[in-house]
């Protein structure tokens, strides 16, 4: 059968040529990596979940005003995209200690933080993501003022938007990490958000129990990955029992 094009492959995606210029089809694999690629796995139906959820959040982001990369999901693990310049910077969001910050900072994790913190990373596998400030971010280029100023506050914007829906599922947003891209249309560049969200790239927390229901099961090995991911899409109202045509909206918990 005759592929389409491989424009680019990443650790849990792969990007194809799109049907129509500017655009990709984004492709979504079973493979998990963590620790900087020291751990390695797969989680079986991870990439249809992950297609569905991120799908799902993207468009709820755009009803409320944001710009997003995202077209249309085109099957079960792929989605057309916009093409985007991708800037070389992951953002971070944290509602609560967790991850990287409790080690750099000595917090217990799971304190809630006196107010949500948006950190920048600096895109480089081989030197580990390392935190950043907006002094090297502007110095060596890798966005301008008014693209920081954009990334800022749609992180923050988008936090209080998914926020909102998780509490309404029962689930806690602990921190999550979004990918920005540069949308270019004739004259004119646009900041999108880009990328994914999904279990992957967010901490979430059963707000009872504290369960996590995210990648942190496969990065310390707690078992049952793929079992939390469905949970996630299932709270969502999106994990449909007899086939696509059953898909719900969310279900709110008390
Ligand atoms: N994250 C991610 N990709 C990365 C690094 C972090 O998706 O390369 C997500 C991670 O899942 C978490 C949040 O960003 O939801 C904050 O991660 P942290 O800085 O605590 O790093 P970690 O402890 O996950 O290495």
């Amino acid at each position: 059968m005759a592929r389409r094009r491989k424009v680019y492959e990443g650790k849990a995606k792969i990007l194809y040529e799109g049907p129509e210029p500017g655009t990709l089809v984004q492709y979504f694999k079973d493979d998990a990596t963590a620790f900087n690629n020291e751990k390695k796995g797969q989680i079986t139906g991870k990439g249809v979940l992950n297609n569905r959820i991120s799908e799902f959040l993207m468009l709820r982001l755009s009803d409320a005003g944001i710009p997003t990369h995202f077209v249309r999901r085109l099957n079960m693990r792929e989605q057309l995209i916009w093409e985007v310049e991708i800037i070389p910077v992951e953002v971070i969001v944290r509602n609560v200690a967790a991850g990287s910050i409790c080690k750099r900072l000595g917090i217990v994790e799971g304190t809630p933080l006196p107010r949500s913190i948006v950190e920048f990373c600096y895109k480089s596998d081989d030197l580990g993501d390392p935190l950043v400030s907006e002094e090297h971010i502007t110095a060596f280029g890798w966005a301008t003022p008014p693209e920081i100023d954009d990334m800022m506050s749609m992180a923050l914007r988008i936090n209080d938007i998914l926020y909102g829906l998780f509490v309404g599922i029962g689930i806690r947003l602990v921190d999550f990490k979004i990918e920005f891209g540069r949308l270019y249309a004739e004259e004119d560049v646009r900041t999108v958000l880009a990328d994914e969200i999904s279990p992957d790239s967010c901490r979430l927390w059963d707000v009872k129990s504290n369960k996590k229901l995210d990648k942190d099961r496969f990065r310390r090995d707690l078992g049952g990955v793929a079992e939390a991911y469905q949970e996630v899409a299932r709270r969502l109202g999106i994990l449909p029992e007899g086939g696509p045509a059953d898909m719900k909206g969310p279900s709110v918990m008390q």
